[in-house]
Parts: structure tokens; sequence; C-alpha cells
């Protein structure tokens, strides 16, 4: 099938992918009066008299925006908030259809990061969760950051977490199946952008002692003078023998590649000179760090990607909407990194100990336990952690 025709099409005749559907029925004189006018005065007097019963008496405990500047779409890179649309729409749907939440597309006319922030702040209200989607970086730290200060609500940017939570549940099996410990293993990041860097940090909460980071300009090093503040502040986790070089230099002795970079930065001669058993998860979309052939022709011991017509597919609609869901049944407040890591494991526990191996590392999209699964251990996680309200 030419699925950039037929989704042409498809889109043609539905004009776009989401509605808004009525839970109450409004067919007669009454059914108008509560559900509008005279009587909707009474949960709206309600609401301003305790803003909590907003979670009462409207959808906003259930609605998530999926905020987007449109500057990093899937592969198109930066082609605005109008023609980001489609996609915007598209996170929304797999919201609604994966997790049950409702989200709705908003799509912005800027890109300023103050104007962003100021935006979402003033959309608030109305959301009970925030998810930041397709900003790019080094902006996208920023607006996410302020963000979370200023709102009392959970703001997520996929593009970092759902990527760093899947690929830590990769992980955590991959480990198992090579029987490797992590605090025992030597990761390369290669792509220090929205996902590299939240994927450092993961895995350094979650015990990883070795990360090396690598950037278009190689392994990022306190002797470069090239440095983002983020790139900068990354340093405290990552690169602690302080070793400069490019790709080839890091993967020496290395247990993981996790490529978020562009596709072909792996070469399969990297892969002879890592440790035994080298796990790779070459995740730059559409195309590879390394196709999987060429990964396990060279030794590989395990490969992931983000594609779906490949073995392990490492994708973020395993965690987006199972951790909004929890997060937003339990009102946390904020996605805290205790959260994330439950999430991580809970995708990870989803497969048994009989049924893993290096070609099933990772739960399929369509598997039903998942979400459940998520949001349960991000509850619990919550609670344990004191983000609920
Ligand atoms: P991003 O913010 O634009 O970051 C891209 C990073 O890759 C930058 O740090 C860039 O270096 C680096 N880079 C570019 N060419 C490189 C090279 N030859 N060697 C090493 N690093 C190189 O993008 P992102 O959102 O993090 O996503 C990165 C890639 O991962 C994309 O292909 C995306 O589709 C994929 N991804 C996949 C999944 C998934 O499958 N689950 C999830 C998220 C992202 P500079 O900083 O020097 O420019
Ligand atoms: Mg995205």
């Amino acid at each position: 099938m030419d699925y950039y025709l037929e989704s042409l099409k498809m889109h043609e005749k539905n004009k776009g992918k989401i509605s808004v559907e009525s839970k109450v029925s409004v067919e007669s004189y009454e059914d108008l009066s509560l559900a509008y006018t005279p009587g909707v005065s009474k949960p709206c007097l309600a609401i301003r008299d305790n803003e909590e019963d907003a979670y009462k008496y409207t959808s906003k405990g259930n609605m998530v925006a999926v905020v987007s500047d449109g500057s990093a779409v899937l592969g198109l890179g930066n082609i605005g908030g109008l023609a980001s649309m489609p996609v915007m729409e598209g996170k929304a749907i797999l919201f609604k259809e994966f997790g049950g939440v409702n989200a709705f597309p908003i799509c912005l006319s800027t890109q300023s990061v103050d104007e962003i922030v100021n935006t979402v702040i003033n959309i608030a209200p109305g959301f009970g969760g925030i998810n930041l989607e397709d900003i790019s970086a080094p902006r996208c730290f920023e607006v996410e950051k302020k963000l979370i200060e200023k709102l009392d609500i959970p703001v997520f940017h996929d593009d970092q977490h759902g990527t760093a939570i899947v690929t830590l549940a990769a992980l955590i099996n991959s480990l198992k199946v090579v029987n490797k410990d992590v605090s025992n293993v030597k990761v390369v990041i290669n792509g220090a952008g929205a996902a590299g860097v939240a994927i450092a940090k993961l895995m350094d909460k979650f015990g990883v002692k070795e990360i090396l980071l690598c950037d278009s300009k190689g392994i990022i090093s306190k002797n470069r003078d090239d440095l983002s503040k983020y790139k900068i502040d990354i340093l405290k986790l990552t690169n602690k023998n302080d070793i400069s070089g490019n790709l080839e230099v890091a993967l020496e002795d290395a247990d993981v590649f996790v490529g978020v970079s562009v596709a072909g930065a792996l070469k399969k001669e990297y892969i002879y000179t890592m440790a035994k058993h080298p796990i790779i998860f070459a995740m730059a979309n559409p195309v590879p760090e390394i196709m999987p052939d060429e990964a396990i022709a060279a030794g590989a011991a395990i490969i992931g990607t983000g594609r779906s017509d490949f073995n392990n597919q490492i994708n973020n609609v395993l965690v987006f909407p199972g951790i909004f869901k929890g997060a937003l049944e339990i009102r946390a407040k904020k996605i805290n990194e205790d959260m994330k890591i439950a999430a991580a494991v809970a995708i990870a526990n989803i497969i048994d100990k009989d049924e893993l191996d290096a070609e099933y590392i990772i739960p399929k999209i369509f598997d039903k336990r998942v979400v459940e699964s998520v949001s349960q251990a991000v509850k619990d996680a919550a609670l344990k952690t004191g983000e609920n309200i």
C-alpha cells in the first residue's frame, strides 16, 4: 500500500481525525436547561468557590492538551504549528485509543519560549495535564522547566521522557537477556538532543554508572568549548573519566549503544570494539543508525529500532497513554523521576522470564496489558513520593 497517498485520502475523507462528542443528550428544553443555562450556573459557581470542583463537574480531570509549536515534527523538521496538526490529531487519538484519555491538539503560531509558556499557562485551566510535543531542543528544555515550575498539573515533553522511559524499559530487559548488571554497564548515547539528554538523565537515575553522550561533534566532554548550557549541565552525569573523541572512541568496550541521532551514524566496525554481547538501540526515525541485519552480522546480541517492521520496536506509545492515565487518575501535580522509572519497570515486566529473548525485549504496541500496568505503577509511585493531591 502507498501509505502516503492513502493517508492523504483518509485525512481528506474524514476532514481530520478527531471530533468532540457530547456525554449527555440535548433533545429537549429540559436537557438544555441542565446542560446549559440556567442549570449550568450552579456547577460554575461551585467551581468559583472551590477550584477543586472543576475535577468534579467538568472534563478537566481527563483532558490533556497536546501542545506543539511545530518546530521538530517527526522527521520533517520545523514545519510550523498549522502543518503539525495531523500529527497532533494523531497523538490525540492515540491518547484516547490506548489510554482512554481525552486529548486536544493545541498548535501554536509562535516559537518563542516565553510566548509558548504564557500561552500554555493561560489555557491550563481547561486541562488536567500538558503533553508537550515536537518542540525542538534546546528550547524544549526551557519551555518544560518553566511550565513545571508554574503549573500544578503534570507537564510532560513526550519526545524527551516518553522516549527515555521506553528506552529504559528496553535496557532493563536487554540486560536480563545478556545477563549483565545495570551498575556495571557502559552506555553510549549518540544524539544529545531532546531524546538523548532525557535518556542520559533517566539512565543515571536508574543506576547506570558510566554514560557517554555524543552529539554531531563527538563525545561531550569538558575539553570542548562549543557546548550549550544543557550539554554542560549533562556533564555532571556523563563522561566521568573525561574522554574526548568521536563515537568510535566512545564505543570501545561499551555494552550498550543508544542511537537517537541520524540515519547511518553507527558503522558496523564500531560494534567490533564494543564489549561482549553488545546491545544496540538504533532509534533514529525513519531510518535507524544501523539496519538490524547489519548490526546482527557485526555481532550485536540485541537490536531494537523505532520501526514497526522489525522486532523490538521501541516506541513512546507504550508510555504516554499509561503515564497520563495514571497521573490524571491520582491527580499528580508532576510526573517525577520515580514515576518515570516505575513506568519503565512496569513495561519491562510485562514480558515474562520464559518469553523474554533477544527478539522480544519490549512489549508489542497493541499489547493491552501495557497501559493498565503503566498507569498502576505510576499511581503507586506517585503515592509513595507524595506527588498526589
Ligand atoms: P534533536 O533534538 O534534533 O537531537 C538530535 C541530536 O542528534 C543532536 O544532539 C545532534 O547533534 C545529534 N546528531 C546529529 N547528527 C549526528 C551524528 N552524525 N552523530 C551523532 N549525533 C548526531 O532530535 P531528538 O528529538 O532528540 O530525536 C533524535 C532522533 O531520535 C530522531 O531521528 C528521532 O526520530 C529519533 N527518536 C526516536 C524515538 C523512538 O523511536 N521511540 C523517540 C525519540 C526520538 P548536535 O546537538 O551537535 O546538533
Ligand atoms: Mg514526538
